[in-house]
């Protein structure tokens, strides 16, 4: 029988809003397209205004690139001006954070991440359950990508 995940009893987390996880080192914010439905509609701009002011190409080798959010000077997330600008429509990576795949691979990587975000271990309980539906929502969500140039997926 295969060895249930750790977190299959549950874990803790409340996001406390520290904005660690939006400031200060660079990252990658990649988007779907309906994250950036949501950002184009929060923004009130048309999709190439939006791209072309807040939007990157990131290089995931093998000729493909990702879209991604862009960082302001410093690292900072461009929607971060004390606080996330763009909360109710933030991206699916932001709002299921820390619960992704390469977090919670094992007890070890959880407890690495759980080091600079205070949020972890603490506050509202998770489900197993819970956990996977948030896993399987993120594989459902295609990323936007291309290979070479001409976007697909917006
Ligand atoms: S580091 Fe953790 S607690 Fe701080 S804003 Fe990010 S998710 Fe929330």
């Amino acid at each position: 029988m295969p060895k249930k995940p750790f977190y299959s009893e549950g874990l803790y987390f409340s996001c406390i809003r520290c904005s660690a996880c939006c400031r200060y080192e660079s990252g990658y914010v990649f988007l779907s397209k309906t994250d950036v439905q949501g950002l184009v509609q929060a923004c009130k701009m048309e999709y190439g205004h939006f791209a072309q002011v807040y939007c990157r190409w990131v290089s995931m080798g093998g000729g493909h690139e990702r879209l991604s959010l862009k960082e302001k000077a410093g690292f900072d997330c461009i929607f971060w001006s004390d606080g996330c600008t763009v909360y109710r429509n933030r991206p699916l990576q932001c709002r299921t954070f820390p619960f992704w795949a390469s977090v919670l691979s094992s007890q070890a990587t959880w407890k690495m991440a759980q080091s600079g975000c205070p949020g972890m271990g603490q506050g509202e309980f998770h489900s197993g359950e819970e956990i996977e539906a948030c896993l399987a929502e993120q594989q459902a969500e295609k990323l936007i990508s291309r290979k070479n140039s001409g976007m697909r997926g917006v």
